[in-house]
């Protein structure tokens, strides 16, 4: 047998262990992850309201019912089992780990209470066991995001959104509350570069053409006549779609509806102002983009704002023995090779880009590189494989959760659900074991 070890159960560790169990003859493989729940940032990264993202999980769900195909929930490597406990009772270990860690603006102020990464935010609002006790302020008129990229944009759109159309959402019914709860009357947007060098896709900016309570407001001097000579023409294309939203946008109303959402370009926060250790303003400077450079111009403004949301990416966190770039926060790789027998795909190898289908992509690659070189130097057959790892955790008093228990846990959540939500997430990790007793 051939015993292949996938760390992490997201979009990227599904799509290995699908190709994997189907390719290799006589391969066993085991998913750990160290949540009870699978899935990953399906769960608890994609948006609430955009559930036909989520849809994905029916095929990872075909994959782990596979009889060579085994689930071992609630088993953090670095803690329950070492990296080197792993890679010795393995043939082949996978590391599909994500980038779980937000990065930081490195700007005064951002210690202080009503300032929360993305990860954390929408790790709260999707009910992520690690953030179920964030409790963000959102007792604010102003809110500022800080980045151009779809995260930002699926924020703001969760904070924009009324109560009624987060019904058909997994939202948590505490974020759900706490944000329909909240005074806010400004969401601010905030982009360091312009609107031709924005990140988001249009299909996600265009919804804020459609809500019920927020009205999306730009101002037409901040964007272009027309775009410059040279564009590559699918990039050309893009940038014209999210310029005619954009435009569409100058016209409205700000006082047409309670809350506005101002799409800013071209400021960079410098400060976050704090009265009483809690946000109250956010300082930023304007800039001008050079060669698709952000350059300061000196010119600074003030925002009054008592909650700051940095959406500017994230980082990996490293397990204890593994070979790690620091710098680039990503797990230290050639290609998706770590190490001999070691591999590494998704967000925690090329950094936190791309949707799902690019994720497939890299998947697909990392696994056919692990077939060639199975292929090239056939393991020996001595590595204990699951049986090895199921005595140590035994021995440690872990208590693994299995597809079978997750799939009583997913019952749970989707029969406590009210006002035709689709499921009401547990956050806390001893309630979803306290189901299995
Ligand atoms: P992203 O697209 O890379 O956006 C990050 C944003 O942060 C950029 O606008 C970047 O500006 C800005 N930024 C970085 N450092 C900054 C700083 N120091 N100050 C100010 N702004 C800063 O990343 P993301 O939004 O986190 O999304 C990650 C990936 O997930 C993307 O591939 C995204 O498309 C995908 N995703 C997709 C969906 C969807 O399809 N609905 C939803 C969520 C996420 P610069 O461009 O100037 O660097």
């Amino acid at each position: 047998m051939i015993n292949i070890a996938i760390v992490g159960s997201g979009p990227s560790g599904c799509y290995i262990a699908d190709m994997l169990s189907k390719k290799v003859a006589d391969a066993q493989v085991d998913i750990f992850d160290r949540l009870p729940t699978p899935f990953g940032l399906v769960r608890a990264g994609v948006a609430p309201d955009h559930q036909g993202t989520k849809n994905i999980v029916r095929q990872f769900e075909r994959t782990f019912e596979r009889d060579n195909v085994r689930f071992v929930g609630n088993v953090n490597i670095g803690q329950d089992l070492s990296y080197e406990e792993l890679k010795a009772s393995y043939d082949v270990v996978a590391l599909t780990i994500g980038a779980l860690c937000d990065r930081k603006l490195g700007i005064p102020g951002e210690e202080l209470t009503g300032v929360y990464g993305s990860g954390e935010f929408v790790a709260w609002y999707n009910g992520h066991p690690d953030k179920a006790d964030l409790a963000p302020n959102l007792n604010s008129r102003g809110i500022a995001i800080i980045g151009n990229g779809n995260v930002a944009l699926d924020i703001a759109r969760v904070l924009a959104k009324s109560s009624a159309e987060m019904d058909s959402s997994d939202i948590t019914a505490a974020a759900q509350q706490s944000i329909a709860a909240s005074p806010v009357q400004d969401i601010y947007l905030i982009g360091r570069r312009g609107p031709l060098e924005a990140s988001f896709t249009n299909a996600e900016l265009s919804e804020f053409g459609e809500l019920e309570r927020c009205v999306a407001l730009v101002d037409p001097a901040q964007l272009p006549d027309s775009l410059p000579e040279g564009l590559d023409p699918k990039a050309a294309r893009t940038i014209e779609k999210n310029l005619d939203t954009l435009r569409s946008y100058t016209s409205n109303d700000a006082d047409s509806k309670p809350v506005r959402l101002h799409l800013m370009f071209c400021a960079s926060p410098l400060e976050i102002l704090g009265d009483n250790g809690k946000v109250s303003s956010l300082r930023l400077e304007k800039n001008q983009v050079v060669d698709g450079r952000a350059q300061p111009t000196g010119e600074t403004f003030e925002l009054e704002v008592q909650t700051v949301i940095p959406a500017i990416g994230y980082r990996s966190e490293a397990i204890d023995g593994m070979p790690f770039d620091q710098q680039r926060g990503i797990i230290q790789n050639q290609d998706g090779v770590v190490e001999p027998g070691v591999y590494t795909a998704g967000w925690c190898k090329r950094g936190p880009q791309g949707v799902i289908p690019a994720n497939r992509s890299d998947s697909m690659a990392v696994a056919k590189q692990i077939i060639a070189d199975l292929e090239a130097n056939p393991p020996a057959g001595e590595r204990g494989g699951y049986g090895t790892i199921d005595s140590l955790l035994q021995q440690r008093g872990v208590k693994q959760v299995s597809f079978e228990q997750w799939q009583v846990i997913n019952q749970a959540e989707v029969a406590r659900a009210e006002n035709g939500k689709p499921r009401e997430k547990f956050n806390r990790i001893d309630e979803m074991l306290a189901l299995l007793d």
